[in-house]
């Protein structure tokens, strides 16, 4: 019998991706959307199921509506938790990351918890819940980030994205030991990109890349540095996670470690003299001077700018089975789908 499989977060870059592998590989798929009467958010996976083995139902649903997935879960046999405010421009933190994040990953939780059939829930966290500011690498005496850490340098006030990253996954990881029918396991992606199934999104993977080839860093690039990994790679981790027995615990998803500058590179190679990428690295003191006109406080200048970060990917690797898509790939198939979706 085919399984029923729960996403929520489907309209999204990453869980339109997960949704597709899942409907080619015949389960039957519930997404859920915050109002079911704008169909043209979805449309595109209807259109994707129609030519795919499995089935797709549509249940609405909202982070902030308590009960609002219990009707989704009954029955389901896993639920991908993917939902989650990603964006790089927010108002007011608590109302628009953390809310949805920890509100939201409690009220799927506890549809699991009334379905009596879930029995797996794999919860799409971010390496932002393993580690901070990238100085936390060096003040904690370590050499890498492994599965073993959690971030203890967000907050509310200082990069409140990360905040509710690893304040929803240790809400998760509380409701989980409070129960004994579902299995968790977490999936801890670096900085996501590649190509877009949907053509409208807030996910900040899109606005940096739509940032740096449109000429927002032109005149200079933060030496920042990030795990970057496929899209497609961390929808395989989702699948590779319902299906193998023996997965267990937080994965952190990284293809590799690579400043924005060393990004830029690789996109002029690509394409070179095509986009407006940044003309060199811009100082640290001047970003301590003019960083606000970009959004970057002083306090993330100084803990971030210059310092590299190790993130271990082994048991991605060895324990999941990912098979991680070279960068330079996932970046040519990026632009390109932005180029065709006229998004750059
Ligand atoms: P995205 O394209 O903005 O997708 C976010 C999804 O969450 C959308 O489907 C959105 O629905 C849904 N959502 C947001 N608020 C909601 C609410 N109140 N109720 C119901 N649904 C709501 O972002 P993404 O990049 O795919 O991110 C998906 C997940 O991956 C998030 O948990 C994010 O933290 C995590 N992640 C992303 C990255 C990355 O680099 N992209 C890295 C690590 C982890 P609507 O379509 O209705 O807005």
């Amino acid at each position: 019998m085919k399984k029923t499989i729960l996403i929520t977060g489907a309209t999204g870059y990453i869980g339109s991706w997960v949704t597709k592998f899942l409907l080619e590989k015949e389960y039957n798929v519930r997404i859920t959307v915050r109002d079911k009467s704008k169909v043209e958010k979805f449309k595109f996976l209807e259109e994707i199921a129609e030519k795919s083995v499995g089935e797709l139902e549509v249940f609405e649903a909202d982070l902030l509506k308590e009960n609002s997935f219990d009707e989704a879960a009954k029955g389901a046999y896993a639920i991908m938790h993917v939902a989650s405010p990603f964006t790089l421009s927010h108002k007011d933190a608590i109302k628009d990351l953390i809310e949805p994040a920890v509100k939201g990953t409690q009220n799927v939780l506890n549809a699991a918890n009334k379905s009596d059939s879930v029995k797996k829930v794999i919860l799409t966290s971010s390496v932002a819940a393993i580690h901070g500011d990238n100085k936390d690498m060096s003040e904690l005496g370590i050499e890498e980030f492994t599965e073993e850490h959690y971030n203890t340098s967000s907050s509310v006030e200082h990069q409140p994205y990360s905040f509710s990253k690893v304040s929803a996954e240790k809400e998760a990881w509380k409701m989980y030991e409070a129960q004994n029918q579902w299995e968790l396991i977490v999936i801890n992606p670096s900085f996501v990109m590649g190509p877009l199934l949907v053509s409208e999104t807030k996910s900040g993977s899109i606005t940096f890349m739509h940032d740096l080839l449109s000429g927002k860093f032109r005149t200079g690039a933060p030496e920042l540095y990030f795990g970057f990994v496929d899209v497609r790679d961390i929808a395989d981790a989702h699948i590779l996670a319902l299906e193998n027995e023996n997965a267990k615990g937080r994965h952190i998803l990284c293809e590799s470690v690579r400043s924005v500058i060393e990004l830029r590179d690789i996109i002029e190679k690509l394409y070179p003299k095509k986009f407006k990428l940044p003309l060199m690295k811009a100082p640290k003191f001047l970003l301590l001077i003019i960083g606000k006109s970009f959004g970057l406080t002083n306090k993330f200048v100084s803990r971030n700018i210059g310092w590299k970060i190790k993130l271990n990917n082994t048991k991605s690797i060895n324990e999941l089975g990912v098979k991680y898509k070279p960068l330079e790939t996932t970046v040519k198939e990026m632009i390109e789908k932005m180029e065709e979706n006229k998004m750059i």
